[in-house]
């Protein structure tokens, strides 16, 4: 099973992944986590890419998919693996399909989390945790029973994340959709995109994945 998993930041990309990798044993693969093995492994490829790093430029595709295709080739990739931030552009996309191609593989499906902007934005900026005992809240959605006093401990001191403010999101959602959509069209095309509804329970989403993966 091979697998791209697509979702805007908050989406909860993060813990389907882990779900995937618990049920189906195979492994997620990051592009950073894969660049430093193979610099550490000191491959061929791993040696290029540190040459590059080293001279404060950016990795090219090439070596990139040159990591991606050492590291699929590991036997803890023989049942599959999940892509994890890679491919992000069509070329990459398309890199990435024929160095598949070129071993005998192919993708197995494509998962989109969708999610509703707007609900999403207002889940994330509304969030805040007490300093004291770390239980989280929320401005509409999860308020403390007595205002400004956590229902936990009894402390009367909260804190924000920076970044879970409304400007943030909404700029990190722009990101991922610039980035994205490209590529949602491109698997689309190729009748690898599946869909589902990010806005429902973490367990439901896992559900709907697992109903996807059941046919692929
Ligand atoms: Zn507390």
């Amino acid at each position: 099973m091979r697998l791209i998993l697509l979702g805007p930041p908050g989406a909860g990309k993060g813990t389907q992944a882990q779900r995937i990798v618990e049920r189906h044993g195979i492994p997620q693969l990051s592009t950073g986590d894969m660049l430093r093995a193979a610099i550490a492994a000191g491959t061929d490829i791993g040696k290029k890419a540190k040459a590059v790093m080293d001279a404060g430029k950016l990795v090219s595709d090439d070596i990139v998919i040159g990591i991606v295709a050492e590291r699929i080739e590991q036997p803890d990739c023989s049942k599959g693996f999940i892509l994890d931030g890679f491919p992000r552009t069509l070329v990459q996309a398309d890199a990435t399909e024929a160095m598949l191609k070129a071993k005998g593989l192919e993708l197995s499906a494509v998962i989109e989390i969708q999610v509703d902007d707007e609900v999403l934005t207002d889940r994330i900026a509304g969030r805040y945790t007490c300093a004291q005992c770390g239980a989280g809240y929320h401005d509409t959605n999860l308020k403390p029973k007595v205002e400004g006093v956590c229902d936990r401990c009894g402390s009367t001191h909260f804190k924000r994340r920076p970044d879970d403010n409304r400007d943030t999101v909404v700029a990190r959602l722009q990101t991922y959709y610039k980035d994205t959509s490209p590529l949602i069209g491109y698997y689309y095309a190729k009748g690898l995109l599946h869909g589902v509804d990010g806005m429902a329970s973490i367990d439901e989403v896992t559900a709907s994945i697992e109903a996807i993966l059941a046919k692929v």
